[in-house]
């Protein structure tokens, strides 16, 4: 199987900041686009084709778009919760949305999530909101220390979904978790 379309390449190291397409205003960090070129970085996402990914809809696995009624997530291995200021919870995804075919090639072949082996969760009508963030997630270190002091630079971003779609991922969250010990046990 081809790595995912959204795994950075090492012929891809290369970094630009550039105005915003998708947050109107700010400045954004643009990677190199150049997949295929060198090796995969299977422990790093592209930067470009992450934002891509989640303000398109498109395939984290294979980069098309994907339709509503065909767009699949896995909750347990992707995503947290974010915690809102009047203190509830919302959960938010930072990796793209797949198909349901390419979700099934996904866990079948790749080591963490076949580790974890739980069943694509088809996304609702709430298309979540697209959040832009500023700080320093695992893996930018190094870029981030490079950018030029006192400007907020949009480096990566996410899909902050309402009370509903929430409570189903907390709810395909604790399947996974019975079923994990299940297994455990046996
Ligand atoms: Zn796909």
């Amino acid at each position: 199987m081809e790595p995912p379309w959204s795994v950075a390449w090492t012929g891809e190291q290369a970094f630009r900041l550039q105005p915003s397409r998708d947050f109107p205003g700010k400045v954004e960090l643009d990677q190199k686009q150049a997949p295929g070129v060198g090796e995969p970085i299977f422990s790093a996402v592209h930067v470009t084709r992450q934002r891509r990914g989640l303000a398109d809809h498109r395939c984290h696995v294979c980069g098309e778009l994907t339709a509503p009624g065909d767009r699949y997530i896995f909750p347990t291995a992707s995503g947290g919760l974010v915690t809102m200021h009047d203190g509830s919870q919302q959960y938010g995804c930072n990796v793209p949305p797949m198909h349901r075919a390419c979700a099934e090639r996904a866990r079948s072949v790749c080591p963490h999530l076949s580790r974890i082996d739980e069943p694509p969760l088809p996304c609702t009508s709430d298309e979540g909101r697209l959040i832009e963030r500023t700080d320093v997630t695992p893996g930018l270190e190094g870029i981030a220390a490079e950018l030029p002091p006192g400007v907020d630079v949009v480096l990566t971003c996410y899909r902050l979904y309402g009370p509903a779609f929430t409570e189903t991922v907390l709810e395909a969250r604790a399947q996974w978790e019975t079923a994990a010990r299940l297994r455990r046990r046996s």
